[in-house]
């Protein structure tokens, strides 16, 4: 079955048509600046040449327009016609407590989906728009929403409650969620396969490290823990997010900046992370890693303090599981960077573990990067959201 996979954003929409049979990606591109001047769509027609056009995008239902004319193009597209697309899977950033899995989009989850919206304000209500504009270009075709939260909707009271007063749990269900589940999932299942071992027989730590990084813990085919919270913003230090901080920071902070809650927040969303600690040379891990060559102290700031806060959880995670029986590195700097690997499990000794330098010059691909005799297997695993979407969008529709 040939599934639209859609991840729309409140100005952005990404899209990847995967054959779920063979697992093949057909075709992918990304609509930019909708509902903005200079809107673009790109789309790459498996194999072929990416095909750039600047069309103006007022709203969402006109780029799901545009997305099916590439997709059927007669000359560049890779579909014949429209009903060649037996289902749409849907990225939804918040489930909120109401998901615990994957479901087939109807009017009462979409309910759910907007009750929970206030949970994440810029990203669900953005997410349903693409719902809508999909049900209107294609009525009849089923959709499935996949949820970002759903993965860790295992965790324990113990790991999700915050040391708030219990009152705000139930009344405004105020708890850690967690994020990039998806990619939580398909990472650590994807390990077990790789190690030959049960899933479910396994203590799994997952890194998932990008521009937006989080950790997970995941024992015997659940997650327990991870390090994202209510929003995406606690936990690791991230590439322009700040990570766990005291919360009397924000106090602190909007008296000496004289500045509202929302400028503070602006700080610790887009100004933080690698790049505010890196005196603001970059988000970006190439450029801090060039920087580290130089010796721009500013680089070596960020990176260190970003590998030391990865280093801590997973100590923390070890110990919440009663050990651990395999690492795995993935995403944009997780998949790519040797550097940041090798800061973080030369550190790790003390789990028995020795890595394989030889092994960890590896980019983007699936390795073990740990020595035979290492305690714990350490495994770079490239993470795909898309597939997993894929996967569970076709399980649901069948
Ligand atoms: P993601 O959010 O998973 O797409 O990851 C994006 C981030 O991965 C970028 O901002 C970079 O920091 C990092 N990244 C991508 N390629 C490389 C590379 N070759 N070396 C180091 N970091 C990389």
């Amino acid at each position: 079955m040939k599934i639209l996979v859609i991840n729309c954003g409140s100005s952005s929409l990404k899209f990847q048509l995967i054959d779920s049979d063979t697992e093949s990606v057909l075709g992918k591109g990304l609509c930019e600046r909708i509902g903005i001047d200079g809107s673009v769509i790109n789309f790459t027609p498996a194999g072929r040449d990416k095909i750039v056009k600047e069309i103006p995008m007022p709203d969402h239902n006109k780029a799901i327009e545009l997305v099916i004319e590439a997709l059927t193009d007669p000359d560049t597209g890779v579909v014949g016609s429209l009903a060649e697309i037996g289902a749409v899977g849907h990225r939804i950033v918040h489930g909120g407590e109401a998901f615990t899995k994957s479901v087939i989009i109807n009017d009462d989850v979409i309910k759910a989906i907007e009750e929970v919206s206030d949970l994440a304000p810029l990203h669900n209500p953005a997410n349903l728009i693409g719902v809508r504009a999909c049900q209107k270009a294609m009525p009849g075709v089923p959709m499935v929403a996949v949820f970002d939260t759903a993965f860790h909707q295992t965790m324990p009271e113990e790991a999700y409650l915050y040391g708030l007063p219990y009152r705000f749990y139930e009344k405004y269900k105020v708890r850690r969620y967690g994020f990039h589940g998806t990619s939580h999932a398909y990472v650590s299942k994807r390990a077990a396969e790789i190690a030959g071992k049960p899933y479910e027989s396994l203590k799994t730590i997952v890194c998932h490290l990008g521009n937006g990084a989080s950790i997970s813990a995941v024992k015997n085919g659940k997650c327990i823990d991870t390090s994202m919270g209510l929003t995406p913003l606690e936990g690791l230090i991230m590439g322009t997010r700040s990570g766990d901080i005291d919360p009397a920071v924000l106090e602190f902070l909007a008296g000496k900046e004289k500045q509202d809650f929302k400028g503070i927040m602006n700080v610790l969303n887009k100004q933080s992370g690698v790049f505010g600690l890196s005196g603001d040379l970059s988000s970006d891990f190439r450029d801090l890693e060039a920087g580290l060559h130089d010796g721009n102290p500013g680089a070596v700031r960020a990176v260190e303090a970003f590998c030391y806060r990865v280093l801590k959880y997973i100590g923390a995670y070890a110990a919440a599981m009663d050990g651990v029986d395999i690492i795995c590195f993935t995403a944009g700097v997780g998949e790519n960077s040797p550097m940041v690997r090798e800061k973080i499990v030369s550190r790790l000794g003390y789990l028995g573990i020795t890595l394989d330098p030889a092994a960890n010059d590896v980019h983007g691909k699936e390795q073990i990067i740990s020595t035979p005799d290492s305690k714990v297997c350490v495994m770079v695993v490239p993470t795909n959201e898309e597939l997993a979407i894929a996967r569970d969008t076709a399980a649901l529709v069948k």
